[in-house]
């Protein structure tokens, strides 16, 4: 740690409900499933929670200020491009991004097998190695509407510095 250095944490956490007819995009990447998130955008719940935890972390406020799903130029949008716009008004503020933590929240499908590929997706739209991220996935036992199947959650949190 340089000892005069500004350090900031933010937190995220997003959740998207399942459903047929729609890609599951998450992390970046598509994971071949029966059910994708519904969502304004692509409904990726973990780049969206990271997006929130970056934003957060810098004091500038949170995804739907930025990119509201409301506004028709993100219908179906890529959400490692909100990721990326995020990462740069970061840049422009001076900030660096230490590292990025995230849970996955799903009892369906495994997730494991894709986690490598995330990690590449997500450390490409955030211009960081990465080794600055690390992803866990776990169920929900069973429990509440992860553990029913019938949605994908996330949460995040980042260390930034300038
Ligand atoms: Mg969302």
């Amino acid at each position: 740690m340089v000892p005069d250095a500004d350090y900031r944490v933010g937190l995220g956490y997003d959740i998207h409900r399942l459903a047929a007819g729609r890609r599951l995009i998450l992390g970046g990447i598509e994971i071949p499933f029966e059910l994708g998130l519904l969502g304004h955008s692509d409904g990726d719940s973990l780049s969206h929670a990271i997006t929130d935890a970056l934003l957060g972390a810098a004091g500038l406020g949170d995804i739907g200020t930025h990119f509201s799903d409301r506004d028709p130029r993100w219908k179906d949008a890529d959400s490692l491009g909100f990721l990326n716009a995020a990462c740069a008004m970061l840049a422009e503020g001076g900030w660096s991004i230490v590292n990025i933590d995230v849970t996955i929240h799903a009892e369906r499908p495994k997730m494991k097998p894709h986690v490598a590929a995330m990690k590449d997706a997500l450390s490409g739209a955030a211009g960081i190695d990465p080794s600055r991220i690390n992803i866990k996935a776990k169920t929900a036992e069973g429990l509440d509407a992860v553990g029913r199947g019938e949605a994908i959650a996330a949460q995040a949190v980042v260390l930034i510095t300038r």
